[in-house]
């Protein structure tokens, strides 16, 4: 009997895709599991790429220079698939060739040169998707090739509204497009498609938020009633605090998806917060793997209970704390609130925290002065606002008195909040150096 391999989706980040070195990794990861499991690898932009295109993208919108940060990009692309081997007869000035039919990594700079010289003032979210997707696409290509994998476009199949850098899915076109178009291809071999993108009905590229490969990865899993996800990260796994800024990390060996998604939601920079929700309505695990050493354990993510945790530390940076007063002294009210929410969710400010006393009411969120300046212009007239940035939001979940007082030692507060679970407060970010491990 012919035995039916499972089908299985894999995240490789952009840490994962920094160097050649990590694409031949990648590569052996993919073929040691390729016999057993039809594989659909969704690969992130390389490296700090989309930072790269973010900068490019703001130079070009503010009508500066940006062609030395383009030749950058370009460069970096074509040395790795250089390094890569995918075109050795290329001469040194040319792109080499990497092609899947009408796409190429000439074709694709091409094109982004194109948008570039061709932003209009205004409408900045919408061209930012049309710029910055570029970084998947240009992994994509690289990787494919040098996996002699197939490469899939996922913009005409994972379709979104029109809601720009958080394109909102149209599940049940998405679904359909996907076992439609995908399904077939798996007697062919694995397939390479990008992370983060997606795109409208009229064609347009959307982004799906910063980080969301990983939740490209879960719609993907979700329309193909995958057997498994994996993530696979510069870590051992799921860890109770980012290795960067808190010493002494745990793994947890295996989680709930509710309690990840909370993590995920106070700002774990773990796995996009989107991820978890369609993987648990299909009850698809959630692996996350180290690709440096593939064989370890890891951690799952899936239904079922588990022992007590160990706390979770959690930090946002970037934060910005607004406070709004109400100009007459009055209390706030709900009539007061309701417009200042109105305002924040239509300017896009997403709140992470929020308190309220007699005459005024706080929220911390992301911090971004184009949104904030907006916000400001229709607030203004009503309440008095005092804003603070260069804030840092600390969530510990599952606290304990030792674990608070670990986090909050030598910190100025400027705002507190426990329930039962969580404890969370907000102070000013130290300067560079005092910022040891905590
Ligand atoms: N490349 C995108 C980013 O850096 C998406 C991702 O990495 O998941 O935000
Ligand atoms: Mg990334």
């Amino acid at each position: 009997m012919q035995h039916t391999p499972v089908l299985k989706v894999y995240k490789f980040g952009g840490a994962s895709v920094k160097d050649a070195g990590s694409v031949r990794n990648l590569g052996r990861i993919v073929r040691e599991h390729a016999q057993e499991s039809q594989l659909l690898i969704v690969v992130s932009a390389m490296g700090k790429t989309t930072n790269a295109l973010e900068e490019l993208f703001q130079l070009a919108h503010a009508g500066q220079d940006y062609s030395t940060a383009l030749a950058a990009l370009k460069k970096f692309h074509c040395d790795m698939a250089r390094e890569l081997n995918l075109d050795a007869d290329a001469p040194p000035e040319a792109v080499p060739h990497v092609t899947f039919g009408d796409v190429s990594l000439a074709r694709l700079f091409e094109q982004l040169g194109d948008r570039l010289a061709t932003l209009v003032p205004g409408e900045f979210d919408r061209q930012y998707d049309q710029v910055v997707s570029f970084g998947e696409l240009l992994a994509t290509v690289i990787v494919a090739r040098a996996l002699a994998a197939q490469w899939l476009d996922c913009r005409p199949l994972l379709r979104t509204d029109h809601t720009w850098r958080e394109g909102r899915l149209d599940w049940p076109t998405t679904e359909r497009n996907v076992r439609a178009e995908v399904l077939p291809l798996f007697s062919q071999g694995p397939i390479v498609t990008q992370g983060f993108v997606g795109g409208t009905a009229s064609g347009q590229t959307t982004t799906l938020g910063r980080e969301g490969s990983d939740y490209t990865a879960a719609i993907f899993a979700y329309c193909l009633q995958a057997e498994s996800v994996t993530i696979w990260k510069d870590v051992a796994g799921l860890l109770n605090a980012d290795p960067k800024v808190f010493a002494d990390p745990v793994r947890y060996p295996r989680i709930s998806y509710q309690e990840t998604i909370e993590m995920a939601y106070y700002g774990a920079s773990v796995i996009h917060p989107k991820t978890i929700k369609p993987l648990a309505v299909r009850h698809i695990p959630l692996l996350v793997k180290s690709f440096v050493d593939p064989a370890a354990e890891g951690t799952r993510i899936g239904d079922g209970r588990h022992e007590p945790l160990a706390p979770a530390f959690i930090r946002k940076d970037n934060q910005c704390l607004i406070s709004f007063e109400s100009k007459d002294l009055t209390f706030i009210s709900e009539e007061n609130l309701e417009v200042i929410f109105g305002v924040l969710a239509q300017v896009r400010l997403k709140i992470n925290l929020m308190q309220n006393s007699a005459i005024s009411f706080s929220v911390c969120t992301d911090f971004s002065a184009y949104r904030l300046e907006k916000l400001l212009d229709q607030l203004r007239s009503q309440f008095t606002i005092h804003y603070n940035t260069d804030l840092e939001l600390y969530t510990i979940k599952n606290y304990d008195a030792t674990s608070i007082a670990r986090l909050t030692r030598g910190r100025r507060l400027l705002l507190e909040q426990r329930t039962r679970q969580t404890f969370q407060f907000v102070s000013q970010t130290l300067p560079a150096g005092q910022d040891a491990l905590l």
